[in-house]
């Protein structure tokens, strides 16, 4: 049974999607720590991060720092936290948050955002991405 992250990588379930290459893919949280939040996992279905291979884990890190970059450029924030958990859904997953106050790294405080508050930080993301 595939997981709901590669059910979004393969379109079946929709995204705000943020970036892609062969192995990875990027898009908006779409419960948000803050406006920005942005999960970026490997295409390969693994359960948890200790368990990659070294080269899917360091090939993850490279494309997560890329994508905290353009957050960085296009959300104001203090910084940009990242994080892994992985409770709720079991594939590889990083949390991108940008930081304003540290209840944003707390996954207790959540924001709520209308579908074109989403489309629109995306876009600002995609753009920075250029
Ligand atoms: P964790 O597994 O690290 O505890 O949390 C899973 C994260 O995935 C949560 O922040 C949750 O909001 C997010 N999430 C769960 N299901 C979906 C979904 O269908 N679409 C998106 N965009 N995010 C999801």
């Amino acid at each position: 049974m595939p997981t709901i992250f590669t059910k979004i990588i393969n379109g079946e379930i929709p995204c705000y999607k943020i970036a892609e290459d062969d192995d990875f893919f990027a898009f908006l949280d779409i419960n948000p720590n803050a406006a920005g939040h942005t999960l970026c996992i490997p295409k390969k279905e693994v359960n948890k991060i200790l368990d990659l291979d070294e080269a899917t884990y360091m090939g993850l890190m490279a494309f997560s720092r890329k994508v905290g970059k353009a957050i960085e450029a296009a959300v104001p924030c203090e910084r940009v936290g990242i994080t892994v958990i992985g409770l709720e859904v079991p594939h590889v997953h990083v949390h991108l948050i940008p930081l304003h106050t540290m209840k944003n790294a707390t996954f207790q405080y959540k924001e709520k955002l209308e579908p074109s508050a989403f489309e629109e930080i995306a876009s600002k993301i995609r753009a920075a991405l250029k």
